[in-house]
């Protein structure tokens, strides 16, 4: 029996959702709309009580090679499963990741995370009900490798707490600390739509392996978040579903058969010959999903000169 790690966090992640509301309100940064983190906490709790059944389904995969394949044998309280743990899965998730992106359905599954046009902490709440189906695949070779299921699961809770509070605004860069750790400035950029923010940084604990892969970008322009096509809904169970909708549209217009299956494994941007191809969204201005009028943002000069002074604090 493995804790719930993420389950016990979860008063310190309410306690640290205040905590950077008030950060926010100082720095003049209006971080949260009611109605959005709503939805992302909606999301948060479907993952939670999805994840129950899916996560069951996977350590029990996962043990079931253990096992039976698991072609390293380690001994008793060593340490070496840890360490293969926490590079294994990271570099694992690197590429989950970074196929979640590049790959259709992985995307339809993945894009929940993505849909808020806001980026604060409740943000890292908005996780996707089905990640874990499309990330087993990816773990398995941990199992191969001798990581016993206690030891995954806990290394894997634990990089998923990390990511937490690099979902926030009110942190600007960290000097050093940036070139080896993926950080709230680097995450930023992975929320962001910007034209040359797209795909970039993949990471979960360590930014390395954007720089190694060449998917890292730096953040030098403000990001405006969310996903090129809108949600454009509140509903946090439908946006498990959008995408697969579009999808599903898309496979049924191609007039041809093969493009009908190409169209899950394809680029997510893909439209197959013989259907219309969507207008061109401007990425830079919106368009936004929201009510009433478009958040404001600060200006870059505000937005730089409040990072750096929260910086200058966290450095004495
Ligand atoms: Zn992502
Ligand atoms: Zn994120």
């Amino acid at each position: 029996m493995t804790v719930n790690y993420i389950a016990l966090a979860i008063p310190a992640f309410f306690l640290l959702i205040f905590v950077e509301m008030a950060v926010a309100r100082q720095m003049r940064i209006q971080a949260y709309r009611l109605n959005d983190a709503i939805t992302d906490l909606g999301c948060g709790i479907g993952q939670q009580v999805v994840g129950i059944f899916g996560k069951a389904a996977i350590l029990g995969v996962y043990t079931a090679v253990f096992v039976n394949a698991s072609l390293i044998g380690f001994a008793e309280g060593s340490w070496w499963p840890w360490v293969i743990a926490f590079f294994g899965l990271d570099a694992m998730y690197y590429w989950w990741h970074r196929a979640s992106h590049e790959i259709a359905f992985m995307w339809a599954i993945h894009a929940v995370h993505h849909q808020s046009e806001d980026y604060n902490l409740a943000v890292a709440l908005r996780q996707a009900w089905f990640s874990g189906l499309s990330s087993l695949p990816f773990y398995l070779p941990l199992a191969f490798l001798g990581v016993p299921p206690h030891v995954f699961a806990t290394v894997g809770a634990f990089s998923t707490l990390y990511q937490f509070w690099i979902h926030t605004e009110t942190v600007g860069k960290l000097g050093p600390i940036e070139w080896v750790l993926n950080t709230a400035s680097h995450h930023r950029v992975h929320h962001g739509r910007n034209p040359r923010y797209l795909d970039r940084n993949y990471a979960a604990t360590l930014i390395v392996w954007d720089r190694l892969f060449r998917s890292f970008q730096v953040e030098d322009e403000r990001p405006l978040y969310g996903v090129i096509k809108p949600y454009a809904s509140w509903n946090p169970v439908w946006a498990n579903f959008d995408v697969w909708a579009e999808l599903w549209k898309k496979a049924r217009s191609a007039p041809r058969w093969t493009d009908k299956l190409r169209v899950w494994f394809a680029s997510p941007g893909w439209t197959p010959p013989g259907v219309e191809t969507p207008p061109p969204h401007d990425v830079e201005s919106g368009p936004g999903f929201g009510t009433g009028p478009r958040r404001r943002w600060p200006s870059g000069s505000t937005y730089l000169r409040s990072s750096r002074s929260l910086r200058w604090r966290s450095w004495r």
